[in-house]
């Protein structure tokens, strides 16, 4: 029994930093696009229900995309805690509106025990910020720098390379979208890279559960330790043995350039 489960949950899809690789896709939206907070409500309803009334859900990254752009931002953390009780649960921000962001914001993070976590791109004067926002009372802590980007997650080539046995991810970065549990952001939102470069790469029934079909947390972890999916062998390029892809660089914005994202 998994007595660590967490999970990632995208507030926005779309992202105000449009990196170039990024591993959900959220740089290649154009428009604001983020879950509704009533969706959020109900798709947080079926989690409690399949996680032992939430007592099993340990975490909670609430994250994008960017998830400060959200426009009900509040009333979201409001509802998400009221169903958590007991989750710890971060928002995960790339922090360039943190110094925009309300008092009505911090206040309910504060109240909410929501712990605000900074990936660190090298592009804003971080510890100045965090340390204002810490004076509110409210916890901040720098969750990663990321100086060493990553390129071209997923392939479209011939070979197949199972990138399974390496991956961090499947443990680390379960994403929760739509009532249904995905191994890694790559397959959570693929739709997103298929739309915008006109591919059409699927992600079968076999590869994900479907929180409508398992009835107990049990059942639930029965599957998510048994799920190996084709797409490991087929599509992914984390191929590198600490389970990052092998083309790294300096992070810059997206041209939309299909080869950022995806060796062909
Ligand atoms: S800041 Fe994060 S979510 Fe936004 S585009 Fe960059 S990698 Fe993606
Ligand atoms: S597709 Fe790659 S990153 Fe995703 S779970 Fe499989 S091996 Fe891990």
């Amino acid at each position: 029994m998994n007595d660590n489960f967490g999970l990632e949950y995208h507030l926005v899809h779309s992202c105000n930093l449009k990196c170039a690789g990024c591993s959900h896709y959220s740089s290649l939206l154009d428009e604001l696009t983020f879950i509704s907070k009533e969706q959020i409500e109900s798709e947080m309803n079926l989690l409690r229900v399949r996680t032992n009334n939430g007592d099993s859900l340990r975490w909670l990254r609430l994250l994008g995309g960017e998830p400060l752009l959200h426009p009900n931002l509040t009333d979201c953390l409001n509802i998400i805690r009221n169903i958590f009780p007991k989750t710890r649960i971060t928002l995960i921000t790339n922090g360039i509106n943190l110094n925009k962001m309300s008092n009505t914001f911090y206040k309910v993070c504060k109240c909410n025990d929501i712990e605000i976590s900074v990936t660190d791109y090298g592009l804003i004067d971080l510890n100045n910020i965090i340390h204002q926002i810490k004076s509110k009372g409210v916890k901040i802590d720098i969750y990663q720098t990321c100086r060493d980007w990553y390129f071209q997650n997923i392939r479209l080539t011939e070979e197949i390379n199972d990138c399974f046995n390496q991956c961090y991810h499947r443990k680390m970065c379960i994403n929760y979208k739509e009532e249904k549990i995905f191994l890694c952001p790559q397959m959570a939102y693929i739709d997103i890279f298929n739309h915008t470069f006109s591919t059409d790469i699927v992600v079968n029934e076999n590869e994900y559960i479907d929180l409508n079909k398992v009835s107990t947390y049990n059942e639930l972890m029965r599957i998510l330790t048994s799920l190996h999916p084709d797409f490991c062998s087929i599509y992914c390029n984390c191929t590198s043995p600490n389970g990052n892809p092998e083309k790294n660089g300096k992070r810059y914005t997206t041209k939309k350039d299909i080869k950022e994202f995806c060796k062909l």
